[in-house]
């Protein structure tokens, strides 16, 4: 690690997966240590540069879905990951220019990118915490937070693949239980999650070379993904394979020529209502 990178509380020891994501992604922002362990994933599932793919385009979609649909103007999202653009405020952004999101993320890595997640529109607004899901009340007790956010008006909370990094010992459907009950009704819930249901032996593999590369993960099955959702009213076309739900062209993604096949993708993915 140099010490410029250390100063600034970034690992280089070990891959992360904020880093071996932006290397799925096709980013930049990632060191050889993670371009190493993403390889040695990549080898044993092809897919992930799909899954990676479809995971943003889900993301852009439901942010749009939520926006267009059902009123949503302001955003949580936690597990933001490096910048990729469109990021959930320009999605957001686009259709209401007004939105305002907050952003957080455990790795110091995407906090030296965070300028890039607060160009906000001028009449919108966007802001960036250090924050680790696994403390729900220290995160929604941020004074950042509360500069940005209404919590008496219905706030999108955003999980995108994140709720596989919180393994069943951490208590997972508590954490999202403790957000979801600190927002009012006509609150919403997006969230993906990576899944072993199509290919399990492929899946044991990549839970290996997460765990014993430091990050513990638990993929999960289409019914543990639905739990996250207990309570919620889930939008058509309910818990869907990334790709199928509410698939169509959007502007950020435009037309897929080809359609990828579920266990490429490999991510269930939903959207409720909080009644
Ligand atoms: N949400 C983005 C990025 C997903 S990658 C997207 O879907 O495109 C997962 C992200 O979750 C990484 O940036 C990682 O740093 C973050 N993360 C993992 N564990 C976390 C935790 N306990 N608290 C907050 N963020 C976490």
């Amino acid at each position: 690690m140099t010490d410029s990178h250390a100063a600034r509380g970034i690992d280089t020891s070990r891959p992360h997966s904020a880093r071996m994501y932006d290397y799925y992604l096709g980013g930049k922002d990632h060191f050889e240590i993670d371009t190493k362990a993403a390889e040695t994933v990549a080898a044993a599932y092809p897919g992930i540069f799909v899954c990676a793919r479809e995971n943003r385009a889900f993301m852009h979609r439901a942010t749009r879905v939520l926006a267009q649909e059902h009123g949503i103007r302001q955003w949580l999202d936690i597990g933001t990951g490096i910048p990729t653009e469109p990021n959930l405020h320009q999605v957001a952004q686009s259709v209401v220019p007004d939105a305002r999101v907050v952003y957080a993320d455990n790795d110091p890595l995407v906090l030296k990118y965070a300028e890039r997640l607060m160009r906000s529109t001028a009449e919108g607004r966007t802001m960036y915490i250090e924050a680790d899901v696994n403390e729900p009340e220290t995160l929604l007790e941020a004074p950042e937070l509360a500069e940005v956010l209404d919590l008496n008006r219905p706030v999108a909370l955003s999980l995108n693949a994140l709720m596989h990094f919180v393994t069943d010992a951490q208590d997972p459907y508590g954490i999202v239980n403790r957000l979801l009950d600190a927002l009012p009704s006509g609150s919403a819930l997006a969230l993906s999650h990576c899944t072993p249901d199509f290919d399990p032996p492929t899946w044991e593999k990549v839970t290996d070379i997460y765990t014993s590369a430091g990050t513990p993960v638990q993929f999960r099955s289409q019914k543990d993904v639905a739990r996250f959702f207990d309570g919620l009213d889930l939008l058509d076309p309910g818990i869907a394979v990334g790709h199928r739900w509410r698939p169509g062209a959007s502007p950020e993604d435009g037309s897929v020529a080809e359609q990828p096949t579920d266990a490429e993708v490999s991510l269930w993915t939903g959207v409720g209502i909080k009644p």
